[in-house]
């Protein structure tokens, strides 16, 4: 399975990109840096763009997809809950705003919205998909991924405090989760329901409980101007729980 990092971050400059992550150029999850981290060939390739939560930062690219499937006469498939819908269609892909990608045209709309539901697993292009709730300041799922040669991830998404409540559900090689900003904003971490590095060690500690094992982490979502700081409070996290940890960059590429 190979996994690349195509934006890692949760604001936008020159140098950083938000969420988004491609498997095996055939699966995106989450559409904060696609359209511009791809070419159009790449992006007409994908057999699936997974959606994790309905904040700008991860579906912000859904629009452009869409515009760019009007003008190569296809449709690009998206999969999301029914907020993620609900939040797409009223107030972005409203006719006011952008086109209505997801009714037209009505026989084949630009963006080919499926609906997914919680905890029930489906099939795109051989991967089985697994979407598992995860705590958010909105509702949210993680994707556990695996593929036919038995491969497992599982990228949470944005969550915080409590996602440990997703660790029955899932058991990964490799963990994508998130670090949004240093230890000192704790505080921050539990109202907003994002991850610090001590917030991340307690789920770490209830996944190693639960499972006897700790899987090797790829971080994303962090804030550019705090980075140092996150990077050098993972470095220690990872030293004391014995696990190897990375902060993703845009365009790292990790083979699993
Ligand atoms: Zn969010
Ligand atoms: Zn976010």
């Amino acid at each position: 399975m190979k996994i690349q990092f195509l934006g890692a971050h949760n604001c936008e400059t020159a140098a950083t990109k938000l969420v988004s992550i491609l498997i095996d150029d055939v699966l995106a999850l989450d559409a904060g840096g696609l359209t511009s981290s791809l070419s159009i060939e790449a992006q007409l390739n994908l057999k699936a763009v997974l959606l994790t939560h309905h904040h700008y930062d991860h579906m912000r690219d859904v629009p452009a997809l869409g515009m760019n499937a009007l003008f190569y006469e296809t449709s690009v498939p998206v999969y999301a809950t029914q907020t993620v819908k609900d939040a797409l269609a009223s107030h972005w892909l409203n006719g006011a705003i952008y086109a209505s990608f997801l009714e037209r045209p009505p026989e084949s709309p630009r963006i080919k919205l499926t609906i997914i539901e919680p905890n029930q697993k489906f099939i795109i292009a051989g991967y089985e998909i697994l979407p598992v709730p995860v705590k958010h300041s909105v509702p949210a799922v993680g994707y556990q991924i695996t593929s036919s040669d038995g491969k497992t991830l599982f990228y949470t998404g944005d969550t915080g405090p409590g996602l440990a409540e997703a660790w029955p559900y899932v058991s990964p090689q490799l963990l994508i989760t998130e670090v949004t900003a240093p230890n000192r904003y704790e505080e921050f971490g539990r109202r907003m329901l994002h991850l610090t590095p001590n917030l991340l060690k307690e789920e770490l500690l209830a996944f190693q409980k639960a499972k006897g094992y700790l899987p090797a982490l790829f971080l994303v979502h962090m804030n550019p101007r705090q980075e140092k700081e996150i990077e050098a409070e993972v470095e220690q996290l990872a030293r004391e729980l014995g696990t190897p940890m990375t902060l993703a960059q845009e365009g790292l590429v990790v083979q699993l």
